[in-house]
């Protein structure tokens, strides 16, 4: 996903080369060839770019530039050079972190505001002089109702995920917090998305702007290799744990529609012996941030997020999503996808997709132009699908299934219960499971391949014991 342009050759100042260099990035990325020296000339700009294109950089980077090479007379306490709004308080924690980054061989300070938290650390931060402030709308405006901010400094202003801004319905906020800045500014504008809304804020923004647009991250339907199982509502959280359990994904990203959900889901997986955690709006800045340094350091496996909470996430190279629930716009299953396979590596997104989910995935497949590949899970079958008992939870005897009934697969057991002694798990009581971030994938290498009943567009359910396999190579089967 990077040029063949050097870095050196933008323009930049030798402290950000200093940086670049530290961080080990080779060539810029094409939105940073084409936004950095735009930037860095002073013009405004309109930028159609994803998470996962560098875009961070390519405005963090020419921003610092213009601040060392313009430096204030006087740098006034609580009186920012340059605004970047952002969504949401992770985006704007790692916004700012890249100005850290980037920033670090000079004497240029930021800060990150956000809604949530205790505003008095914020109050004292501001007492202090100020280059960069990183902020959500919603927070900004209290600050600046209460003159602890003063915005009539900002020579630069950044809207990043302004089509998020948007969708989270911060455009008032958004127009208050203009009316606060001078006139005279430069503007830069990115968006994922550029539909009517954004063009009119653009519009109303950015003064003779050059548009870029590098290519949309659903470029990520052709890197990530992407797959269905159906599957019913009912079955999809016991489906989830198997799979994950022994495919052995030690980084996966699972989203769901609801908060709610994603706490449900998650203490259900930590029931399974899995180390899973939760992040979205409802949960303390401090939670939300110890689940995330979790995941990113590998302590948790599976993290389990809403479509906002995720957006936050910057973690290069995630191997696995897992769409637990389609999302409600086709464009948020692109969003959720392009968290996998960046900068240029293969990830891999599966979609648990129940019957009523059906629309959306056409949906999404018109978007995306292409079909995506429906897989049957091993120890999963469709072949029961009609004999299905009305109350799974009768399921799990010790009985061989009879037509009637099925059986969850080996190590599966619902409501705590037990499944039959069989297979190298047997024996193991519940809470004994193995909490290894690897699952037990390893351990359990029977081998006995599906016989090939699992038709691709059947919905995939506990299968019977006989066929249950639990390999890691043949657990999701074409
Ligand atoms: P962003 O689109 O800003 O969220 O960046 C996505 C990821 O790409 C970040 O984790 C960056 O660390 C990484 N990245 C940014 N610029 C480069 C580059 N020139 N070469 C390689 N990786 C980069």
């Amino acid at each position: 996903m990077t040029t063949q342009t050097p870095f050196a050759a933008l323009g930049l100042a030798e402290p950000l080369l200093r940086a670049v260099a530290d961080t080990g990035y080779e060539h810029p990325t094409p939105i940073q060839a084409q936004a950095i020296p735009q930037v860095i000339q002073g013009g405004d700009l309109l930028a159609a770019a994803q998470t996962g294109t560098g875009k961070t950089a390519g405005f963090t980077l020419p921003i610092l530039h213009r601040l060392l090479t313009s430096p204030a007379t006087t740098r006034k306490p609580g009186q920012p050079r340059v605004l970047i709004l952002t969504p949401t308080r992770e985006l704007t924690a790692q916004v700012e972190e890249s100005v850290r980054t980037y920033g670090k061989h000079t004497s240029i300070r930021s800060m990150v505001m956000f809604g949530g938290v205790n505003i008095n650390p914020q109050i004292s931060s501001l007492r202090k002089p100020l280059d960069i402030l990183v902020a959500t709308p919603g927070r900004l405006l209290d600050h600046a109702q209460q003159k602890t901010v003063d915005l009539s400094g900002v020579e630069i202003l950044v809207l990043d995920e302004a089509d998020r801004m948007l969708d989270m319905g911060f455009i008032r906020d958004i127009r208050r917090i203009l009316a606060l800045l001078p006139k005279q500014r430069q503007n830069l504008l990115f968006s994922a998305t550029f539909s009517d809304e954004i063009r009119a804020l653009s519009k109303g923004v950015l003064n003779d702007p050059i548009e870029i647009s590098v290519a949309r991250r659903n470029t990520a339907s052709e890197l990530v290799a992407q797959s269905v199982v159906l599957t019913e509502q009912s079955h999809k959280r016991d489906l989830l744990s198997h799979i994950i359990r022994e495919s052995g994904w030690h980084q996966v990203l699972v989203f769901t529609r609801t908060k709610h959900g994603a706490n449900r889901l998650a203490e259900k997986l930590v029931k399974d012996g899995l180390s899973a955690a939760a992040i979205h709006g409802n949960k303390s800045q401090s939670a939300r941030t110890r689940a995330l340094a979790g995941f990113k350091d590998g302590q948790v496996a599976v993290l389990v997020a809403t479509d906002i909470a995720a957006r936050g996430i910057d973690i290069d190279q995630l191997p696995q999503v897992v769409n637990f629930e389609l999302p409600n716009v086709p464009e948020d299953y692109v969003h959720r996808i392009g968290r996998t396979g960046r900068a240029g590596s293969p990830g891999a997104a599966i979609s648990l997709v129940d019957a009523s989910e059906i629309k959306l995935l056409t949906a999404i497949e018109k978007l995306i132009k292409r079909p995506i590949e429906r897989k049957a899970v091993e120890g999963w079958s469709a072949d029961m699908v009609k004999a299905e008992p009305s109350h799974p939870r009768d399921r799990d005897d010790d009985r061989p299934p009879r037509s009637g009934q099925s059986r969850r697969p080996s190590g599966q057991a619902r409501n705590g219960a037990r499944p039959a002694a069989r297979g190298p798990e047997s024996g193991r009581p519940r809470g004994d499971q193995p909490r290894s971030r690897s699952g037990n994938a390893a351990r359990s290498a029977s081998t006995s391949r599906s016989t090939g009943n699992e038709r691709a567009s059947t919905p995939a359910r506990p299968r019977s014991p006989g066929g249950a396999h639990t390999g890691r190579a043949a657990l999701l089967s074409k």
